[in-house]
């Protein structure tokens, strides 16, 4: 799930799980982190496999919801600012949020699933875009330069790096492929809170912004489109769209900054 970016949030609107702070977890936060990564990860590699033209995203929710409490998890999306579902189902357009329902996934449609889990306290979250059936070459360049994007703001995040070297490493990938690049939503740090501090914007200049330490957890999801990179929010105050109706792709990974480098914690086949 993404964040909207900080200027948004004020003391009078912030929601109760923005924690206003940047936490660093101890080795054994990190296992946690790592059991719930592991849910995330296992949870999206079964939806991608569910994904075939004729299924609902509501039967995707299901499929989730159901993996991820067979594993001891809970739902981490389910009733956060009252979200109603599981996942996060956004098919074509939808960039982020759809809300999981009656929707019948149709051949060359491009689905974006979004999955949370929580387990001992902490939580994982991350987001694959999937093709259903065939797909127009486009989508499936689009999909394939989004998670590549993904990965170049993952190889940015390294302990004594800044937040602003992972945005900038996300935006040249995207800017010299030509793609819109959302610039309203972005990731965010996590733990005991969905979203945390700080910010990870898809956009920045190296050397800039929070010092990236060892014992961060943070979620990088680049959302890039097709078209231009305006958006909207639908009527229901949660599925936000291209403004030009163009196809948006959506990754995302929650990873540890370690001495070694980033760890992906919610690997997925
Ligand atoms: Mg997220």
């Amino acid at each position: 799930m993404v964040k909207d970016q900080p200027k948004r949030i004020t003391a009078s609107n912030a929601p109760s799980s923005y924690t206003g702070g940047i936490t660093i977890k101890s080795r054994r936060e990190l296992e946690a982190m790592a059991r719930a990564g592991a849910i995330v990860g296992a949870t999206l590699t079964l939806l991608k496999r569910s994904v075939e033209p004729g299924i609902t995203t509501g039967e995707l929710n299901r499929i989730a919801e159901k993996n991820i409490r067979s594993m001891g998890a809970v739902p981490a999306f389910l009733g956060y600012q009252g979200f109603p579902g599981t996942i996060c189902a956004s098919v074509n357009e939808e960039i982020v949020h759809g809300i999981p329902g009656k929707r019948v996934l149709k051949e060359g449609d491009i689905i974006k699933m979004d999955v949370g889990a929580t387990i001992d306290g902490f939580i994982g979250d991350a987001a694959i875009s999937v093709a259903v059936g065939e797909v127009d070459p486009s989508a499936q360049r689009l999909m394939d330069d989004t998670e590549a994007s993904l990965y170049a703001g993952i190889a940015a995040a390294q302990p004594g790096n800044r937040i602003g070297d992972i945005g900038a490493a996300v935006e040249g990938y995207a800017m010299e492929r030509g793609y819109g690049l959302v610039r309203g939503y972005g990731g965010h740090g996590i733990g005991r809170h969905l979203h945390e501090d700080p910010h990870v914007s898809n956009y920045g200049e190296p050397g800039k912004g929070h010092l990236l330490r060892v014992g961060m957890c943070i979620c990088i999801e680049p959302m890039l489109n097709l078209g231009a990179d305006a958006t909207k929010v639908l009527d229901d105050d949660w599925t936000v769209v291209t403004a030009d109706g163009a196809l948006s792709a959506h990754f995302e990974h929650t990873l540890a900054i370690t001495e070694d480098g980033p760890k992906i914690l919610t690997v997925h086949d």
